[in-house]
């Protein structure tokens, strides 16, 4: 089945993890000026509440905003089969909803990991089992968005558990491009580089003091950097209409993952000199170790707390 041309979201049924905040809550709200009826979903209640409120008020159709973790496979599931029971399968998905916790290897704790991964790919899998068979069945095609990020692509210092998920995310994201193609459902596999959300606030890095000017200037230079949350809804809406695959963000990340691919050393010359700046940082602004405390995320040795 070829996939309809699609020129914008007009009555189209579009679901968004993640909606309360950042990028969920700007695509959101595109998507709403472009005429999608809106199912909304995010952990955070009260914040899902106010981008509801804010999608209303400027005339946008919100037809459910369901507060749930994408972690509880049970209340994704319970939240699908309402969804599907009241107004029928969706003809978008958009798994957007994420965390983000760094750290070097031996400063990272096991619950870290296991975050990372429930959250950030076991939540965007329980998305998926639950609305696109309904969207296969329903046999009108569609579209499935999951928001991965830069370090689904490259080898960003710190991010290897955050990497573990998002890389997770695009394995999952290269096969289904295939396999749903029969059903006529794009797949979007969205890659930014830094985006100004609350989440550059939220990130916790661990071993590192957040406090410290060091850390502050590494922050502030993120920020620099980064994209709007807007500007990442309009690619995201943009790769829809045009049924990409890999939307890309930033300039930076996508010459990097070009190098990557086109000249391997050179890029593996820059990320080593992106890890050791990275090393600078963490050396100038490390959390003070308490050796006397087998649960403080400093302390040198993690394998009695894991
Ligand atoms: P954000 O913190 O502004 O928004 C994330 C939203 O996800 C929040 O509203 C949060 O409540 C929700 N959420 C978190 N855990 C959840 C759970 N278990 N169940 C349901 N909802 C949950 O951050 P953002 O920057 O808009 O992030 C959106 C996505 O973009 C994430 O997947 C993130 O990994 C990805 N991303 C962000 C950046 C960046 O620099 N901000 C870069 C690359 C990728």
């Amino acid at each position: 089945m070829r996939r309809p041309a699609r020129k914008d979201l007009r009555g189209q049924r579009v679901f968004v993890t993640g909606a309360a905040s950042g990028i969920g809550r700007a695509v959101a709200l595109r998507a709403a000026a472009e005429g999608a009826e809106l199912f909304l979903t995010d952990i955070n209640a009260a914040g899902l509440a106010k981008a509801a409120e804010a999608v209303r008020a400027r005339g946008g159709k919100v037809r459910r905003a369901d507060p749930a973790d994408v972690s509880d496979y049970d209340a994704v599931m319970t939240l699908a089969a309402d969804i599907h029971a009241e107004f029928g399968s969706m003809d978008v998905v958009m798994n957007v909803a994420g965390i983000s916790t760094w750290g070097t290897v031996e400063n990272l704790e096991h619950r870290h990991w296991r975050a990372m991964v429930e959250v950030n790919l076991m939540g965007p899998i329980h998305v998926i089992e639950a609305f696109v068979p309904q969207m296969i069945v329903a046999g009108r095609g569609g579209h499935l968005v999951n928001v991965s990020s830069a370090a689904a692509l490259i080898g960003l210092p710190w991010h290897a558990a955050y990497s573990a998920a998002k890389f997770g995310l695009r394995g999952v994201s290269e096969v289904l491009r295939f396999d749903l193609r029969r059903h006529g459902i794009g797949v979007s596999l969205v890659c930014p580089g830094a985006v100004d959300t609350p989440l550059t606030n939220t990130v916790e890095i661990v071993g590192v003091d957040q406090t410290q000017p060091a850390f502050h200037d590494f922050q502030e230079s993120f920020r620099k950097r980064a994209s709007t949350p807007d500007e990442v809804a309009a690619a995201i809406l943009t790769g829809i209409r045009r049924n990409r695959y890999l939307v890309h963000t930033s300039t930076r990340v996508r010459a990097a993952y070009g190098l990557q691919r086109v000249i391997p050393p050179l890029y593996s010359l820059a990320m080593r000199v992106l890890n050791d700046a990275a090393e600078r940082v963490l050396k100038q602004s490390s959390a003070p170790a308490d050796p006397s405390d087998p649960a403080d995320p400093a302390a040198p040795t993690k394998a009695g707390s894991r």
